[in-house]
């Protein structure tokens, strides 16, 4: 697959999660709930976690935002849904990498990830990416506080 060839699916992947996000439904039994707040571009969401012996068992959330920032939160819901917080914490840091445009041992990198890597030449984009890791992280360092980028 050439260069040109991955760019462009995987834009059609950020497109499709973003108009048909996954995982985006109120969860009843949540065990944490957390608001994060994207000012710079206006994505507002609510994650919503159950997680039980420090395992994320269940992830959803609710908002609205732009495509990346909703295939994001997408993404990163189907991604932690079975991994313990530990795990959750370290693809958290690889997202961080990716964003950032620093090279990631690719092997331990779920193939979706990879859809942002090019957002290092877009800075102001790289917040939508990541507020809903943000808001993730701030959920498992007990943080109580909503989650601003600004
Ligand atoms: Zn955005």
């Amino acid at each position: 697959m050439s260069s040109d060839e991955a760019r462009r699916l995987y834009q059609s992947l950020i497109l499709e999660h973003g108009r048909a996000p996954h995982n985006y439904h109120k969860l009843e039994d949540a065990t944490h709930t957390l608001e994060g707040n994207n000012p710079l571009c206006g994505d507002r969401y609510v994650l919503q976690l159950r997680i039980q012996d420090d395992h994320i068992e269940d992830a959803a959330f609710e908002g609205h935002g732009c495509a990346i920032s909703m295939a994001s939160a997408s993404m990163m819901t189907d991604l932690i849904k079975s991994l313990s917080c530990e795990q959750a914490q370290t693809l958290f840091a690889q997202f961080q990498r990716i964003t950032q445009g620093e090279p990631v041992l690719s092997e331990s990198l779920p193939e979706e990830l990879k859809a942002f890597s090019g957002l290092a030449e877009y800075p102001a984009r790289i917040k939508c990416a990541n507020l809903i890791w943000y808001t993730l992280q701030a959920t498992l360092t007990k943080q109580n506080e909503p989650v601003s980028t600004e």
